[in-house]
């Protein structure tokens, strides 16, 4: 007999009224990065700006979950029961914004979703949670949500507007438009929304020594994509020359391949414990795997070990595998081989060369593996690599371009392609 799903009994956005006109003024500007892994927010303090903690963290999960109860989460809460039950979660939530249901361009994500994904009302996927179907923009709509809750409990007052930080995108792509629909949906106004390089170039403005303008390679390595942009910046302004997108060189690519080579190197009769219907034990493993990855930036070996996650005749036992910071490059090397022919076919169309750049700017949590900065040294020979707060720059960078709403707004052009 099948269950009657789930039925959701609370979800956050029934209750957030979309944003009235006589706020479009009001009170402070905070900038959200929604990215595939994590969303950060930030906000002024002061003259600053300030990456808004979640749970000690830089940012908060980028996943929704249905909860016990009927409840929807959001952030850690979301992520925590994604590791009870991945069938009732879902993540890469900007890669479900970024192409219409069933596009190639995201079979990637697609093929790691364990939830159910269905064309929606707009022709973007949507997922199915319980007795209910939440559209891509819905879906988005709830993390905006989160971040403008945790920007509110901090800064002690509502906020009514944000700015919002996207890949670039050609001209007619809709993902700006319906990035607003979610942040209204959410209870906000879209101030503007910046292009991430945009965002990593303007930041970058001043803190390196040289001509005033500039031109850099962005690499933007994160979980759920690894984008390189050619920028062309001085002070207040950015353009966009060219830029690339993959999403199958992704960080959680690298973890998936991390978690094969964990399990090949289990000895003979050992396995992980649970099967398909419980896939705890498997999830432990997967994230003790992507906490290994982290570790071997800054050491060369390390144990993963996860209490009772396996079997070993029958008995269950530890999961406990030694890692080098070797073997994880083997793994790693053609990702950052592909990541860096995609700045090589960047570069090419503009009739450029690697040593032409000013500089290369690294973002994304997952460029602080050693090896993409020893590859990128060798790529790009003699050009300086700037490895800088590579988490919340985007972030920190677009909120403080959000607040001088004095000045004019710095141009940001679509890539010509
Ligand atoms: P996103 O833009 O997708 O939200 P982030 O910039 O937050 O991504 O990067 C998240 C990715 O970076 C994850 O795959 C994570 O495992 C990886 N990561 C985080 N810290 C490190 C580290 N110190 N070394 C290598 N990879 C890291
Ligand atoms: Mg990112």
């Amino acid at each position: 007999m099948t269950q009657a799903p789930t039925h959701v009994t609370d979800c956050a956005l029934d209750r957030v009224r979309p944003p009235e006109a006589s706020t479009r003024a009001a009170g402070p500007v905070i900038a959200i990065d929604l990215g595939t892994t994590n969303c950060r927010v930030a906000a002024i303090q002061g003259y600053n700006p300030v990456c808004i903690p979640s749970e000690r963290m830089e940012g908060s999960p980028s996943v929704v979950a249905l909860g016990p109860g009927g409840r929807i989460l959001t952030g850690h809460a979301a992520r925590g029961q994604q590791a009870a039950n991945p069938a009732l979660a879902v993540w890469g939530i900007k890669g479900l914004l970024s192409a219409p249901y069933g596009d190639r361009k995201v079979k990637w994500l697609y093929d790691q979703l364990r939830c159910k994904v269905v064309r929606g009302d707009d022709g973007l996927p949507a997922v199915v949670l319980g007795d209910r179907t939440f559209a891509a923009r819905e879906l988005a709509a709830l993390i905006l949500l989160e971040a403008r809750e945790r920007a509110q409990n901090f800064l002690r007052q509502p906020v009514y507007r944000v700015v919002l930080t996207l890949p670039p995108v050609r001209k007619e792509d809709p993902l700006p438009q319906i990035m607003s629909a979610a942040a209204g949906l959410a209870g906000m106004h879209v101030e503007r929304t910046i292009s991430e390089p945009t965002a990593v170039a303007l930041g970058a403005f001043g803190k390196h020594k040289g001509k005033p303008e500039r031109t850099a390679m962005v690499c933007d390595w994160g979980g759920g994509r690894v984008q390189v942009s050619l920028v062309r910046y001085a002070a207040r302004q950015c353009q966009v020359l060219g830029s690339e997108g993959n999403v199958a060189l992704c960080g959680a690519e690298l973890d998936k391949r991390v978690l094969d080579l964990l399990l090949r190197k289990l000895p003979t009769g050992v396995r992980v414990a649970g099967d398909a219907n419980n896939p705890a034990a498997l999830y432990r493993v997967a994230s003790a795997a992507e906490y290994a990855k982290i570790l071997l930036s800054t050491q060369t070996e390390t144990r993963v070990r996860v209490p009772f996650a396996a079997t070993v005749n029958n008995q269950v036992g530890d999961f406990d595998v030694m890692l080098s910071r070797q073997e994880l490059e083997g793994l790693a090397k053609p990702l950052v081989d592909a990541a860096l022919k995609m700045c090589e076919q960047v570069l090419s169309q503009k009739t450029m060369f690697p040593g032409d750049v000013d500089e290369v700017l690294m973002v994304g949590e997952q460029c602080r593996m050693p090896l993409f900065q020893q590859r990128a040294k060798e790529f790009f020979v003699g050009v300086p690599i700037y490895v800088d707060e590579p988490g919340p720059s985007v972030v920190l960078s677009a909120a403080r371009l959000g607040s001088s709403t004095s000045t004019p707004p710095p141009s940001s052009t679509a890539p010509r392609r």
